[in-house]
């Protein structure tokens, strides 16, 4: 309870002191900032009392309120400090601002309007704020002006100083002294002042603005109330102090109710002035946003020619540069400064410097636009690089021109790719050597060049003799060898002026031009010539240490057999060399126009084989084989073609076609299931049944993944007995896949077929695999059959063939056994199986039955 009474007295005793206090400095004692600014406000020296317009009302709504004023003089800035502070209980002539208002507190009612304007030593210094750049500004600091002012130029990007004064007299001296140009006041003291210190007023006035006695934030409310009651008061009355007060201090004309209207008038141009300098700010705005856009556009440029790779540069009339983009100056390894003012002699080879110069004359003196290529070369580099430049003259607003600019761009790089394309294009990549296209082209010009000047010319068809037989054993690596080693031999002989190019796999052409005018001569030129590159030819070469004799066999056809086109020419040449394969090979041989007639070029043959396939042109024939009794052991089917034109076609002519042009799977398919059926056919047969037929099987075929499948398929179609059928292949076709082939021979095997080897010896049998393949028979190669009488050699190679069959445990049978001294020869050395015209051609099946029943007979 003690407790609770005392706190109750001491709160209350706090709270009279407190109101005595209050009650004492509002009441009496009003401590007032005087800062003087006449004729606003002065400090009384007589009675210490401020004065002045504010001064004097305010002293007298003190006297109407019993207040005591104490005044305390201090700058304009101290007493703002003092103020906030809350040493000041009031301090007048301040204007409002929003910043302010957060410090210090305002009554309502202003005490008047009052504005600033700047005065200066010329009156037509300033006509706008925008004549302020540059100017040194005298102005009081931490004043609303200055805030103002500094806004305004900010704003506006105007440079101006300022000089911070403690009064308007300050700012007033500065301006005529000369250390400001123009000096901020309010118009009221310069309005009195101004012609004190010889200044004029200019036309830019600063924003009107209310003034009042300000008092520190939160604490003048009882005071300030007061104020603003005797103001509305008196400002209501015409005969109030108020009135008096301010026509007394202003000189008599400024202050009237009435004044109201001015300061509307000033509002209006005060309105004028900001829609005058919005005006300015959005010019200035479209000005520097323009000049922005005209900023961004150069650096844009810059930026695109500094990332072209071209070359650009201006040239003045005396050649010399003017601008150079950073490509030049890559170029020639210098800065941009050491380029300009230079001419291209201080940084090409003389050859160049001569070219550029041409150019760039042509272009200054015509006016024309000029487009070059220029090989160009740097000092003291190595390199030459290809330009191809554009130059075009510049001109002034005349017309008239001053010089010239240029881009420049490097396409050596590009001529380079051009020229691999046209070696890609017009050359063999293995051997260096034309190829067909410029063949071709080579060869149109010859002739045409023969037709004119009455030269004979030659058509040369090369063609490698067992090129493919070497493909396949040694590999292509040793093939392509060949080649190159070939190709390099008959450059040898090729005088200046012909041409060899390959025409494609083994095939190279010669083209001879200007021989002899007289046919027979001509003749005799070419056949030595021919003579002498087969011999070259067949020199031996060795390859990975093994000794390899190539041959060749060549078709020639002379311009004038025909004076067709180049294609034609190469035809002709093409069968000639035919016709020297035919004839046995590494020999030459002439086209006789009369070939044309008879043979079928290897594209119309492969036509006409489709066509014969659809047509059911094909043919078996069968070829009887027999034991050294007389017995028939089995039959070789033989396909022939049945030409509406042309007759029976014999396999040699078209086979080679079908094995390179795919229709073997085809044909050899119709072959197979032919001779299956015929078997099927025969079954009954008095004297065919249960005679196997042996059926040729081309590489590829044999090589085919689906082989065995089809086999198999026919073998259930035709209901044909597997045990029946032989398959013949060749050795050739045992070079490639060799684990493969043995499968599918396993897997075929197993069903009941039968395997021979053809013409075997010929080829390149290898005695490790020959012993691993599932066969039946080897068939002595009918060449070695053919001289066995009068060539040791290939007696040896018979005996031997025998000798490794019975070792094998394998049945040999000789093909081609055309007389019986051969016969008796081949029995002698234990051959006892025999193929050939002795016995029996191949024959078509009626024949051949009509044959069987009258031998028996
Ligand atoms: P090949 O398989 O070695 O056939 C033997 C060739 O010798 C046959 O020639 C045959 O008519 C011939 N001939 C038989 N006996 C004698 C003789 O006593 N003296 C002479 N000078 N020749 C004889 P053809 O029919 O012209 O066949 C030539 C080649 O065509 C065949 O040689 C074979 O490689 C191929 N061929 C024939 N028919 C086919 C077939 O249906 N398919 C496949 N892939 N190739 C076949
Ligand atoms: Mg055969
Ligand atoms: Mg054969």
């Amino acid at each position: 309870m003690r407790t609770a009474g005392s706190v109750v007295l001491v709160f209350a005793l706090l709270l009279a002191l407190s109101s005595f206090c209050f009650a004492e400095k509002t009441e009496k004692t009003v401590v007032v900032g005087v800062y003087v600014t006449p004729p606003k406000l002065l400090l009384d020296p007589d009675t210490g009392q401020p004065t002045g317009m504010l001064g004097d009302l305010l002293v007298r709504i003190a006297w109407e309120e019993g207040w005591t004023l104490k005044a305390v003089p201090c700058q304009w800035e101290q007493c703002l400090q003092a103020l906030r502070a809350g040493e000041l209980d009031l301090m007048p002539d301040v204007a409002k601002t929003p910043q302010r208002e957060l410090q210090i507190s305002y009554h309502q009612e202003p005490v008047f309007r009052s504005w600033s304007q700047l005065f200066s030593r010329q009156s037509d210094l300033l006509q706008s704020p925008m004549d302020l750049e540059g100017l040194r500004i005298a102005v009081l600091s931490d004043s609303i002006q200055l805030q103002y002012l500094e806004q305004l130029v900010s704003g506006f990007g105007i440079h101006a100083t300022f000089l911070k004064v403690a009064t308007h007299g300050e700012a007033f001296a500065a301006a005529a002294e000369g250390r400001a140009d123009v000096a901020v006041a309010s118009r009221l003291f310069g309005h009195l002042h101004a012609g004190q210190y010889q200044l004029q007023p200019t036309p830019v006035v600063l924003q009107p603005a209310g003034l009042y006695y300000a008092a520190p934030k939160g604490k003048g409310t009882a005071l300030q109330s007061r104020i603003d009651y005797w103001l509305t008061t008196w400002k209501a009355d015409e005969n109030s102090p108020y009135y008096e007060i301010l026509h007394r201090w202003s000189g008599g004309s400024t202050f009237s109710r009435s004044d109201r209207s001015l300061l509307w008038i000033l509002g209006g141009v005060s309105a004028l002035l900001i829609t005058a300098l919005l005006f300015v700010v959005l010019l200035r705005r479209s000005v520097k946003e323009k000049t922005q856009h005209l900023q961004q556009s150069e650096q844009r440029l810059q930026a695109v020619l500094a990332s072209v790779e071209a070359c650009i540069f201006i040239k003045g009339t005396d050649y010399r540069y003017q601008y150079v983009n950073p490509s030049i100056c890559e170029l020639l390894g210098q800065k941009e400064d050491d380029i300009l003012g230079q001419d291209d002699a201080a940084f090409f080879m003389p050859g160049t410097v001569e070219q550029f110069r041409e150019e760039d004359r042509k272009v200054l003196e015509t006016g024309q636009r000029s487009v070059d290529e220029s090989v160009s070369r740097v000092i003291g580099s190595d390199e030459s690089r290809i330009f191809l430049s554009v130059k075009q003259p510049l001109r002034n607003k005349q017309g008239e021109i001053i010089g010239l600019v240029g881009v420049a761009t490097d396409i050596t790089e590009r001529r380079r790719a051009e020229q691999q394309l046209h070696q890609l294009s017009f050359y063999d990549s293995l051997t260096g050597l034309p190829n067909q296209q410029l063949l071709i082209d080579r060869l149109e010009h010859a002739l045409t060049n023969s037709a004119r000047h009455g030269f004979e010319g030659a058509v040369l068809f090369i063609d490698l003799d067992n090129f493919r037989d070497l493909n396949d054993t040694l590999g292509h690596e040793a093939g392509n060898q060949l080649l190159v080693n070939v190709a390099e031999r008959l450059s040898l002989r090729i005088r200046e002026g012909d041409t060899l190019a390959r025409f494609g796999g083994d095939e190279f052409i010669v083209v001879l031009e200007e021989l002899d005018r007289e046919r027979d001569q001509a003749v005799y030129q070419v056949g030595h010539l021919a003579s002498v590159l087969l011999e070259l030819i067949n020199d031996p070469f060795e390859m990975d240490g093994q000794v390899y004799t190539p041959s060749a066999s060549i078709g020639i056809a002379l311009f004038s057999d025909t004076r067709q086109r180049a294609s034609d020419m190469i035809k002709w040449a093409e069968l000639a060399m035919y016709e020297a394969k035919a004839t046995g090979r590494k020999r030459y041989c002439f086209y006789d126009p009369s070939m044309q007639l008879q043979a079928l070029t290897r594209t119309e043959l492969e036509a006409g084989m489709r066509r014969a396939l659809g047509r059911g042109e094909f043919r078996l024939h069968y070829q009887p084989q027999y034991d050294d009794n007389h017995r028939l052991l089995g039959l070789e089917s033989l396909v022939r073609w049945q030409h509406p034109e042309r007759g029976m076609v014999p396999p040699g002519e078209f086979i080679p076609v079908a094995e390179t042009s795919g229709l073997i799977m085809p044909l050899g398919r119709w072959i197979l299931q032919e001779a299956c059926e015929q078997l099927v056919r025969w079954a009954d047969h008095p004297q065919l049944a249960g005679v196997s037929i042996a059926v040729n099987i081309s590489a590829q075929q044999m090589h085919d993944s689906g082989f065995v499948d089809t086999v198999m398929e026919v073998l259930e179609l035709t209901g044909a007995d597997a045990r029946l059928l032989k398959l013949e292949l060749t050795e050739s076709l045992l070079v490639k896949n060799i684990e493969q082939i043995i499968d599918k021979m396993i897997a075929l095997r197993a069903q009941g077929v039968g395997f021979s080897l053809d013409d075997f010896g010929t080829g390149y049998s290898s005695l490790s695999y020959l012993k691993r393949l599932p066969l039946d028979q080897l068939k002595i190669d009918q060449g070695f059959v053919r001289d066995l009488l009068s060539d040791p050699n290939d007696e040896a190679i018979v005996r031997t063939i025998i000798a490794l069959g019975r070792s094998l445990d394998l049945a040999v049978i000789a093909e081609g056994v055309e007389t019986e001294q051969q016969q008796a020869s081949l029995k002698r050395y234990g051959c006892s199986q025999f193929q050939g015209y002795l016995f029996s051609r191949p024959l078509p099946t009626g024949e051949l039955e009509r044959f069987l029943s009258e031998s028996e007979a």
